[in-house]
């Protein structure tokens, strides 16, 4: 198996923190060239510690001297910060692989980058394709990148796929827990607060990611992801809500054979997957036992009660700049809501209002999808700026129906 030197951008959060004990656990497998963080300074110290990286990277010029005096004077590695900086380090000749776990856009080009520079990517930021998608698989293709991803359904799709040819494989079946709100009626969702979405039932991850598999649009992200990744129509892609989370993803061969990859629930699986594939190193948590019974069940999602898994779909339909301008009004809608600005039902409302009133544009670079990415910001904070009594925390005004938005 070979040795592989990284490049963490996101390792504060919680896949770089999951990728940073994978490689604690693999000392002799795994190097640190560069740390990349957002604002976490405090952690950020710690981590240099203990790994010990040529460079670190902030996001705010201002943190390096904050960050400079946290840390001994015997290992102060390089401190540099910003968008130019996360790029620099994600296409250093000292790497060979990137762990893209930076939440949002901000990880975009980076990721872009190191993709044209054909370093090995383990992808767990949701942006890279659900913005860039057509971008960033055509610089796959064209420069031989090998782009494992990392979140459990496409990294479970990934591993059932080697089991058949491409060819033979019909339908992709990507699994999700449901979220906190699998069972709850419709129009109690009204009165959930961000307390509650928070609490996922069976994963523990970034906040903004936890609301979206509560709204089930981090459900239809991965549709989106699984479309690019594996080059699936649409239409050959099916959620089945699997509360458990065991299963990950399944794919139905032409035979009707249908190959799962179950794994236990933790992040780490995947991650160590993306860093060693095509080998297996040893499980770096603990094994299945299948001594104890178990119960596993799938159901058809809502559709109805889940308004944005839908509106994933009809992107894709859509196309052109579509899933970016989804994802980014769906990241504004979800701080509205954790700030307490908007109603859980409102989040696909906005997300659905911003769609219809941005134009049809087609990205052709990574300045224009963040260009079509900060308009789509732009709108949706004018959506729900408009809107504010209606999609507001409830009270009795907000119960009138908004001019010019229908009821879903
Ligand atoms: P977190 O919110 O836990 O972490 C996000 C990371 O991104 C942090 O390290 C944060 O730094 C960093 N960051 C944010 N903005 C910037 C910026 N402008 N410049 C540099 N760094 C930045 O998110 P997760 O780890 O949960 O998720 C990361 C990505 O992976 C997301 O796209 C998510 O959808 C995806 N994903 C996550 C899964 C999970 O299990 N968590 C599963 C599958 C996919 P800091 O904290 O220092 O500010």
């Amino acid at each position: 198996m070979s040795n592989r030197t990284l490049t963490i951008l996101g390792c504060t959060g919680s896949i770089g923190t999951n990728t940073l004990d994978v490689v604690r656990q693999n000392p002799d497998r795994f190097r640190v060239y560069a740390l990349v963080a957002g604002r976490n300074i405090q952690l950020l110290a710690e981590q240099i510690q203990e790994f010990k990286p040529q460079v670190a990277v902030v996001e705010a010029a201002e943190d390096v001297d904050r960050l400079r005096a946290l840390l001994p004077a015997s290992h102060i590695p390089e401190l540099l910060s910003g968008a130019a900086a996360r790029v620099q380090v994600s296409i250093a000749p000292e790497i060979d692989t990137v762990m893209s776990s930076i939440v949002g856009v901000a990880g975009l080009d980076a990721t872009y980058q190191a993709v044209c520079h054909k370093k090995r990517i383990g992808l767990a930021n949701k942006e890279v394709l659900v913005s860039g998608g057509q971008l960033v698989m055509d610089a796959v293709r064209r420069h031989g990148t090998e782009l494992i991803p990392v979140d459990s359904e496409h990294n479970g799709a990934h591993q059932c796929l080697r089991a058949g040819l491409r060819t033979e494989a019909r339908k992709l079946i990507l699994t999700a827990s449901g979220g906190p709100f699998r069972t709850t009626p419709r129009e109690a969702l009204d009165h959930v607060t961000p307390a509650d979405a928070l609490k996922h039932p069976t994963w523990k991850m970034g906040d903004r990611i936890t609301i979206d598999s509560a709204t089930l649009m981090n459900k239809g992200f991965e549709v989106i992801e699984a479309h690019w990744l594996f080059d699936f129509p649409p239409e050959a892609i099916e959620v089945v809500v699997h509360p458990q989370s065991s299963v990950h993803a399944m794919v139905e061969y032409e035979d009707g054979t249908v190959i799962a990859q179950i794994s236990a629930t933790d992040m780490r699986m995947p991650i160590q997957y993306a860093l060693t594939w095509p080998d297996r190193a040893p499980a770096p948590v603990p094994r299945i036992d299948w001594t104890q019974a178990r119960h596993w069940e799938f159901h058809a999602p809502d559709f109805d009660k889940f308004r944005l898994l839908g509106l994933a779909y009809e992107s894709l339909q859509r196309g052109g700049a579509s899933s970016c301008i989804l994802n980014a009004a769906d990241e504004i809608a979800v701080a509205a809501f954790l700030g307490g600005r908007l109603r859980f039902p409102a989040i696909a409302r906005v997300v659905e209002e911003t769609l219809n009133q941005m134009p049809f544009r087609q990205p052709a670079s990574v300045a224009e999808i963040l260009e079509i990415d900060g308009e789509a910001r732009r709108k949706a904070q004018s959506v729900i700026d408009a809107n504010a009594v209606a999609f507001g925390p409830l009270n009795t005004a907000a119960l009138a129906t908004p001019a010019g938005l229908g009821d879903k």
